[in-house]
C-alpha cells in the first residue's frame, strides 16, 4: 500500500476496534490500481453516522442523510460513508430513501461502474465481487448490473461514463453503451449543477476529444445547456489539438466554436450555473482572444489583460491557428515582465494630484487623464515618476 492510504489505515483500525467493518472504496481504490495520483481517500463502513461520530472526536456532518460524515484525523480529513442501499428511484435521479446496511457487498452493488465498486481493507486486500479489477485491466467502463436499470435509477451515470472515458482513456462496454444511447433522454431530469461537475472533469481529461465525440454520437449534447442543435459547431472543436488546455481554456474554446460573444457568453455560462466571477474571467479571455485574432498584442493589451488572461488567450489563439510551438507565449511573457507597471495602483499619480495641478474640480476628465498617463507609462513615453509625469503633462499640454 502507499500514501495517502497508509496515513488513513489508523482510521480504519479505529472503526474496527470499535467493532465495525471499514474499507477504502471508490475512485481512490480505482486510481491506486491504475497507479495514478490519488485524490481523496473515501472510506465506507458498517458503522452508522452516529456511531462514526462516537468513534472520532472531530467530525463534521456534511451529508448525514446520505450517511456521510467528515472525520478530521491527524490533520487530514476523510469522508466516511455508511454502507447503504438505495430503494426505488424517483424521476430518474434521487433515490426515494437511503437505507443504511451492515453489508459491504450490497454497498458495492449500488455503485455505478464495476471499476468503482472495489473495496480495499487495511492490509491492502481487495474485495471485488463485480470484477472491477478485470474491467480496469481491460480498460472497460461497465455498469454494476444492467445498464438500462442503472441509468434509469440515476441518469447522471451516463455522463459519468463519458467523463471517465476522458479521464481514464477507457472505453464504454458495448451493452452499457447501447443502454446509454437508448436512455440518453433521461438526462433531461438531471440538475445542471451535477452535469456541470461531470462536464468540467471531462473537459480536462487526457482523452477529452474521444469523450466529446461520444457526447456528440450519443446525443448527450442535446441535453446540455446551450448545446442543443449545435452539433456542427461542437464537431469543430474536435479539429483542434487542445489537450494541453485547462478546463477554463476549454470552456473558452467551446464558446469560440459556438461563435458567442459578450453578453451571449454570460448567458451561456449562467445556464451552465458557472460562478459569475469565473464567467467574467472567460469573457475577458474571449475578448482578448478576439483582439488577438486581428492583431499582435500591444503593450497596453498585455497590461490590461494581466498575465494569467493573456497567457490563456494566447494558448487558445495558437490552438485555433494550429501553431504547435509556444515561442510567442515566452516572447510576450518577457515583454510583459518588462512592463513598467503591472497594475494601476503602481502608478505614481492619483486623481487628487491632477485636481491640484490643474486647479479644477473633479469630474470625468480626471479618469480620462489618468488613463492617458497610464497608457503613456505602459508605452514608455513617460516614466512612472510623479515629477516627470507632471512635467510631461504640462509640457505636452495634455489638458
Ligand atoms: P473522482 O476521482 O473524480 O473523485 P470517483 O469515482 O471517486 O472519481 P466520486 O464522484 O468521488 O467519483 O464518487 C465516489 C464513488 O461513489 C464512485 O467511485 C462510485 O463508487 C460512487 N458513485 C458516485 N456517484 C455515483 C452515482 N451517480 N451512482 C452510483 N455510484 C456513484
Ligand atoms: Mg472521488
Amino acid at each position: 500500500m502507499k500514501e495517502p492510504f497508509l496515513a488513513a489505515v489508523p482510521v480504519l483500525q479505529k472503526l474496527e476496534d470499535a467493532g465495525f467493518e471499514a474499507y477504502f472504496v471508490g475512485g481512490s481504490v480505482r486510481d491506486f490500481l491504475l497507479d495514478k495520483d490519488i485524490n481523496d481517500v473515501d472510506i465506507a463502513t458498517s458503522a452508522t453516522p452516529e456511531e462514526v461520530k462516537q468513534v472520532f472526536s472531530k467530525t463534521v456532518d456534511i451529508g448525514i442523510e446520505h450517511g456521510t460524515v467528515l472525520v478530521l484525523y491527524q490533520n487530514e480529513s476523510y469522508e466516511i460513508t455508511t454502507f447503504r442501499t438505495e430503494t426505488e428511484y424517483q424521476d430518474y435521479r434521487r433515490p426515494k430513501e437511503v437505507i443504511f446496511i451492515r453489508n459491504l457487498t450490497e454497498d458495492l452493488q449500488r455503485r455505478d461502474f464495476t471499476m468503482n465498486a472495489i473495496a480495499m481493507d487495511k492490509i491492502g486486500h481487495l474485495i471485488d465481487p463485480f470484477h472491477g479489477q478485470r474491467a480496469i485491466k481491460e480498460q472497460i467502463i461497465q455498469t454494476v448490473g444492467q445498464g438500462a436499470e442503472r441509468f434509469q435509477e440515476d441518469a447522471l451515470r451516463m455522463m459519468r461514463a463519458v467523463r471517465f472515458v476522458s479521464q481514464l482513456s477507457f472505453r464504454i462496454e458495448n451493452e452499457t453503451l447501447a443502454s446509454l444511447s437508448d436512455l440518453v433522454h433521461l438526462l433531461e431530469n438531471i440538475a445542471v449543477e451535477r452535469k456541470q461537475a461531470e462536464f468540467e472533469k471531462l473537459l480536462s481529461g487526457m482523452d477529452r476529444k474521444k469523450a466529446l465525440q461520444l457526447i456528440i454520437e450519443t446525443n448527450i449534447y442535446s441535453y446540455l445547456p446551450g448545446l442543443v442543435n449545435q452539433k456542427d459547431r461542437l464537431t469543430e472543436l474536435l479539429e483542434f489539438d487542445c489537450n494541453h488546455l485547462n478546463s477554463r481554456e476549454m470552456w473558452t474554446l467551446l464558446v469560440y466554436c459556438l461563435q458567442l460573444e459578450g453578453k451571449a457568453i454570460e448567458e451561456f455560462f449562467r445556464d451552465w450555473r458557472l460562478p459569475l466571477n469565473e464567467i467574467r474571467v472567460i469573457q475577458r479571455i474571449s475578448y482578448f482572444l478576439k483582439k488577438r485574432s486581428d492583431s499582435t498584442w500591444s503593450l497596453y493589451d498585455l497590461y490590461a489583460a494581466t498575465k494569467e488572461i493573456f497567457i490563456s488567450a494566447e494558448k487558445i489563439y495558437l490552438v485555433i491557428n494550429g501553431i504547435k510551438d509556444s515561442d510567442t507565449i515566452f516572447h510576450y511573457l518577457s515583454v510583459y515582465e518588462k512592463l513598467p507597471i503591472k497594475e494601476r495602483s503602481e502608478m505614481n499619480l492619483t486623481g487628487n494630484d491632477l485636481i491640484e495641478w490643474y486647479n479644477q474640480n473633479g469630474g470625468p476628465w480626471v479618469k480620462d487623464k489618468l488613463l492617458l498617463v497610464e497608457q503613456a507609462i505602459i508605452d514608455g513615453n513617460v516614466s512612472n515618476d510623479k515629477r516627470v509625469i507632471k512635467e510631461w503633462l504640462m509640457e505636452c499640454n495634455h489638458k
